[in-house]
């Protein structure tokens, strides 16, 4: 299928070996830049490793990878790779342990950053002639700012509305004719309880068409109940503050995995404890390339976040690899009695049921000396909560798909629709109140 509609037609369709060539090229200069990042130096310095070393992407390997932890002990500016007078913009991220991590852009990053993100945008049929409103968050939560410029520079009319206050997000959508928004699939959630509230059907009352719907695991069945209750054509959009914030990686039309822009990125998905290269397709720790950063450049860093490489090619015509929904972050993963677990395999059980809404709540707690899970999961607005030995029913049920998918019995609980936590951000899944050790 051709929608011959590219917003950078000659960077989205390059050939896998215009990409190759591309990246070798733009590897050699980052590297080189990178000698003026008193970390990289060093680092370059202790493992005897030249920017000679580096000739094409598969020379990658012999460099050391940059961690989250690094970004903390050169806080704040210490990896940068140009002056801080040609720096413009930062972001961070929230630090719960130690110090917060700070990215620094120049100029020209952030327009590259832009562009990056009006591709995504133009790739799922955004228009200049779309109204665009934002429910993220600014100041330095990058959904915020990294969605505006890129809506911005595609040339839409935008709605930086900000998070929160769904009631007002709801007049802009109907008042303003919305017709593409940007919100995190919890909140997406939470916009179509409301509007069920107020008596407003977004079909009918709104021209909401698209949504891209991003920072936070959600699984295939969370995305097609999102794209049923309002709608619209949802799109995965992926991003870290790291790597600029959103832009990185998105879902074309095709909605069969995210497209990582390999101009920008060089993309490895290794074994997180053996930090080996997976073979393709398998499943292990993104690791990412930044090829055209200046003011601060990442070479092989550890995102945490776990997924694969799609194989084979998509039908759009885009060349760039795709990457699968995130699988959750590898610090995420629940160990529960020896058992790993991670919370999207719940939700996808959990979202398989349609007597369930969409939030719930996986409790870690320790009982006589035993390790427990309980799942609390809210019902459907309509079901009846006295119908006891329906629920009963249903419980026994999730309990015994849950058990096949995670290998432990967990404790099943189904709650009314609104007395599980609203979480003002992404979703607190995960309560660990365990005994520690
Ligand atoms: P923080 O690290 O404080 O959450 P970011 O806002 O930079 O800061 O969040 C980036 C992280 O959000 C990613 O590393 C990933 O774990 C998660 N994330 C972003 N987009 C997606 C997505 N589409 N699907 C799943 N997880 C995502
Ligand atoms: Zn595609």
């Amino acid at each position: 299928m051709s929608y011959g509609e590219y917003y950078n037609p000659e960077i989205e369709t390059l050939s896998r070996s215009g990409i190759g060539a591309l990246q070798a090229e733009r590897l050699r200069a980052t590297v080189r830049h990178c000698m003026n990042s008193p970390f990289y130096a060093k680092r370059f310095k202790e493992c005897g490793l030249t920017p000679d070393d580096i000739k094409s992407p598969a020379d990658i390997t012999k460099i050391p990878f940059t961690t989250k932890q690094d970004l903390r002990d050169t806080y704040p500016f210490g990896i940068a790779s140009v002056p801080l007078d040609k720096c413009v913009r930062l972001h961070s991220s929230s630090g719960t342990t130690g110090n917060p991590t700070v990215v620094l852009h120049s100029a020209r990053d952030l327009d590259n950053w832009s562009t990056a993100v009006a591709r995504c945008l133009w790739m799922v049929g955004c228009r200049p002639e779309d109204v665009f409103q934002n429910t993220s968050g600014y100041g330095m939560f990058t959904g915020g700012l990294g969605f505006q410029y890129g809506a911005e520079k595609l040339g839409m009319l935008t709605v930086p509305a900000g998070a929160g206050n769904t009631l007002r997000q709801i007049k802009f959508f109907t008042d303003l004719r919305t017709t593409v928004v940007h919100a995190i699939p919890s909140y997406a959630a939470r916009i179509f309880e409301v509007m069920q509230q107020q008596g407003i059907d977004p079909r009918r009352d709104t021209a909401l068409r698209i949504l891209a719907i991003g920072a936070e695991p959600h699984s295939a069945d969370t995305r097609k109940r999102i794209e049923d209750m309002l709608g619209v054509k949802a799109y995965n959009s992926f991003g870290m503050s790291e790597m600029c914030g959103p832009g990185v990686a998105f879902e074309c039309k095709e909605q069969n995995g995210m497209h990582i822009w390999e101009d920008y990125y060089i993309v490895e998905i290794v074994d997180p404890v053996t930090l080996e290269p997976v073979p393709d397709g398998e499943v292990g720790e993104l690791v990412l390339t930044t090829i055209n950063r200046e003011a601060m450049p990442l070479l092989r860093y550890r995102t945490r976040d776990l997924t694969r490489i799609l194989p084979g090619e998509c039908p759009c015509g885009r060349k760039h690899k795709r990457l699968d929904r995130m699988k959750g972050r590898s610090d995420d993963m629940i160990i529960l009695r020896g058992v790993n677990i991670f919370p999207i395999q719940i939700e996808t059980v959990l979202m398989g049921y349609e007597e369930l809404a969409s939030d719930y709540l996986i409790t870690l707690e320790t009982l006589d000396d035993n390790d427990f899970m309980t799942v609390d999961v809210e019902l459907r607005e309509g079901i009846n909560v006295d119908d006891y030995n329906r629920l009963l029913k249903l419980e026994k049920d999730i309990v015994r798909r849950l058990h096949d998918e995670i290998l432990i019995t967990p404790k099943v609980r189904l709650v009314p629709k609104g007395s599980l936590p609203v979480s003002e951000g992404k979703a607190v899944r995960v309560k660990d109140l365990r005994k520690q050790y």
